[in-house]
């Protein structure tokens, strides 16, 4: 299951044999996207990239489609050999999908390994441009970035602006606003992400986590060819928090550096009321100040144990070491 650790050479394209790519397709209630993506594909991708000598292989992992995407699966790849599956037992997320397919895709020895979304919003003319990239040998990973968020909801556009904004501050790795997960990449660079093999993943900050060089393919955004998103708002938002508690405790730290002056500030007025209080009595005046005072601390409180339960959350679910997916069934591949 490991991948051929080759290294990653820059010979010219006419000397070399044909070179394999991997595509993995993440699916959740895709059944009518994934003809379209293959035909997209056959259209825009395998032309240009068997002139160039790679030959690509897709494999689709259907993360626990309510539809009848297992079943276009079942068809498309019992015609076609280029196509492969794995179907997980229930919906496990985007991130356990693509990490279940990089893992499988590995079983191939290839000599890429690409991710792309099946909607079409990870525009395929793109991936011929990416793989010459990759081949030339300057960079381990070639990643597809929006430099616009055309027909995106308003809302959505800005809280994903202020939290590549905030991740810029707070982690110490490259994150790239409107970076996508649309990326080709070298065994090595595949190999070190799958060795991260954390149950709570942010695939976006794991790219940029394990290094190497990275090339940047700009293009406007593109609307979903069909069927709807299957993030809402809310899933979206969770998975910036995840992204954040993955990656820092920054907000411990603010939380620490909060109390440490709190605690201070507190200590000097107890100083002052004493002080106050011997040398002048003690009338019992403030009483509403007070419990001003003392609901703000008790909800200062409880926000401080809310992040880091939030904390504790991740490490309780970490360290139950459970596995990141479920396999059901496979085709053409290892599960
Ligand atoms: N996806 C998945 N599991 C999920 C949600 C989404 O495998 O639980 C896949 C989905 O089929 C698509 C890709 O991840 O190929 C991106 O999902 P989507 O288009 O819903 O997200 P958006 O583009 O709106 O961020
Ligand atoms: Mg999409």
């Amino acid at each position: 299951m490991e991948l051929d650790m080759a290294e990653h050479t820059c010979e010219e394209p006419e000397s070399r044999v044909a070179e394999s790519l991997v595509v993995v397709v993440p699916c959740h209630d895709e059944q009518s996207t994934v003809p379209k993506f293959l035909k997209a594909c056959a259209l825009k991708v395998e032309a240009p990239l068997q002139a160039m000598g790679v030959v690509p292989t897709y494999l689709f992992v259907d993360d626990g489609s309510n539809d009848g995407t297992l079943q276009v699966l079942r068809d498309v790849a019992g015609a076609r050999k280029d196509v492969a599956y794995l179907s997980f037992s229930r919906n496990f997320g985007k991130e356990a999908a693509m990490y279940a397919g990089l893992k499988a895709a590995s079983s191939f020895g290839p000599d890429y390994a690409a991710i792309m979304d099946c909607d079409l919003q990870d525009p395929p003319e793109l991936l011929p441009d990416m793989v010459a990239r990759i081949r030339r040998g300057s960079c381990d990973r070639v990643s597809a970035r929006r430099v616009s968020r055309t027909g995106e909801p308003p809302i959505r556009s800005w809280f994903a602006r202020r939290f590549y904004a905030l991740m810029k501050h707070v982690v110490d790795f490259e994150l790239v606003d409107g970076a996508r997960d649309f990326s080709v990449m070298t065994p090595r660079f595949v190999s070190a992400v799958l060795s991260c093999g954390e149950y709570n993943r942010f695939t976006k900050g794991l790219f940029g986590w394990v290094g190497f060089s990275t090339e940047w393919v700009a293009y406007p955004n593109v609307e979903r060819v069909a069927g709807e998103t299957s993030w809402s708002f809310w899933a979206l938002m969770h998975y910036a928090l995840d992204g954040i508690v993955a990656y820092t405790v920054r907000p411990l730290e603010v939380l620490a550096g909060f109390g440490a002056v709190t605690s201070l500030i507190a200590t000097c007025a107890l100083v002052f009321v004493v002080v106050r209080a011997l040398l002048f009595g003690d009338p019992v005046a403030g009483w509403p100040s007070l419990m001003t005072v003392v609901i703000l601390t008790g909800g200062l409180l409880m926000l401080a144990l809310g992040i880091i339960g939030f904390y504790l959350s991740k490490i309780y679910l970490e360290v139950k070491r459970r596995p990141l997916y479920v396999v059901a069934e496979a085709h053409g591949v290892d599960a």
